[in-house]
């Protein structure tokens, strides 16, 4: 697939020194979902914003369907974005929003009606066209906004958090609905979002923003199975890879350790480079079972019924270890082993976070 939207070495800066972005490098193929996520403040808006035309980078240039955006005034972009905010005008009907694009391009009185019409089935709000913005529910809204971008289809939909204002359950719908529109009009999307399990579910793939730098570009299943960075495992997954700060240990004749404070791990594999490292475990990775002699225990803290699984806080010395687990035989205060399902296992260097 040919590259939609290229950043090449992009950076932002706003005065006075706040680097927002720095040497961004990034593939949008045609077509594709990317979502960009990351906590507050790590430059995700800015980067929408510099594709819109809204901002200009500080250094660096974008392409967009080939062509350099510095020479593409924003109107020319052929793009449509959406806000948490909605930005709706609301002096306007549902209609008329939706509709708005279409007259600026002056497509004929009857081709807008059927285009807004066909959308807002789609969208479930029919029924509301003649409304204005502030008489409908903050969810519908958000369907209005979507509507607009999609009655007029441009080529690069750009989405800024739009689920973002919504209750959980309504979320989870916009989101179903908004994985099938673009199944069945692929069109190349950029969805920022700082939820995880959003990312997850919409992208086809996913960009790992952490203050103004791509920590990892890949698939849901290369960012859940193979992080590359301990930042990247322990945001993705509810809760996020156990990360241990430890050191290995190596003596002639007996087998590797892995420590953390005044807990041992032996270690299954030999080859394991020493000196100071972290360990990461998925919570679905560790076997629980009652204390067996020779094995790391500890005394569970919290136990948390999810319905189909409990999420289990097991406390070893001061170290907290979250587990999830389908057994609904464990309580608080009771004292259990614990061991890692080595094969699972995550290594990243200690001081710079990187995967090993
Ligand atoms: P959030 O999830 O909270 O919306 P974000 O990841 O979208 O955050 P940005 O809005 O892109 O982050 O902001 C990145 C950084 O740039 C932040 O430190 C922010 O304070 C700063 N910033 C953004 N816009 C401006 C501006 N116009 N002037 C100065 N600093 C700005």
């Amino acid at each position: 697939m040919s590259s939609a939207i290229s950043f090449n070495q992009v950076s932002k800066t706003f005065p006075p020194n706040v680097h927002a972005l720095q040497s961004i490098n990034l593939e949008v193929a045609e077509g594709e979902f990317l979502v960009v996520v990351g906590p507050s403040g790590c430059g995700k808006s800015t980067l929408l914003r510099l594709v819109a035309g809204l901002e200009n980078q500080t250094h660096g240039s974008i392409d967009i369907f080939g062509k350099d955006s510095g020479q593409l005034a924003p109107q020319e972009r052929d793009l449509g974005m959406v806000f948490q905010n909605y930005a709706l005008f609301p002096h306007l009907s549902v209609f008329d929003n939706m509709a708005y694009g279409l007259q600026v391009r002056r497509e004929s009185a009857p081709e807008i009606r059927k285009k807004v019409e066909r959308i807002a089935q789609k969208l479930e709000i029919l029924e509301f066209l003649r409304r204005k913005p502030n008489q409908l529910s903050g969810g519908q809204r958000q369907r209005v906004a979507l509507g607009r971008l999609l009655a007029r289809d441009p080529k690069i939909h750009l989405f800024d958090e739009p689920l973002g204002n919504l209750d959980p359950q309504f979320r989870a719908g916009m989101r179903s609905e908004l994985a099938r529109l673009h199944q069945e009009r692929p069109r190349t999307t950029i969805y920022v979002t700082h939820d995880q399990a959003e990312a997850m579910t919409l992208g086809q793939r996913i960009c790992v923003l952490r203050k103004g730098e791509v920590l990892q570009v890949g698939t849901p299943e290369e960012i859940y199975d193979l992080p590359s960075h301990r930042f990247v495992a322990e945001f993705f997954g509810s809760p996020g890879v156990n990360c241990i700060d430890g050191k290995i240990d190596k003596k002639e004749g007996s087998p590797s350790k892995f420590r953390s404070g005044s807990i041992q791990f032996p270690l299954p594999n030999h080859d394991m480079p020493t000196g100071s490292i972290t360990l990461g475990i998925r919570p679905e990775n560790w076997t629980l079972s009652a204390p067996e002699n020779g094995a790391i225990t500890g005394v569970i803290e919290r136990v948390e019924n999810l319905g189909d699984h409990r999420l289990i806080g097991v406390l070893i010395d001061d170290l907290n270890i979250f587990i999830k687990t389908t057994r609904s035989d464990f309580k608080e205060k009771d004292t259990v082993s614990i061991s890692p399902q080595w094969e699972q296992a995550h290594w990243f260097e200690r001081y710079t976070g990187k995967r090993i």
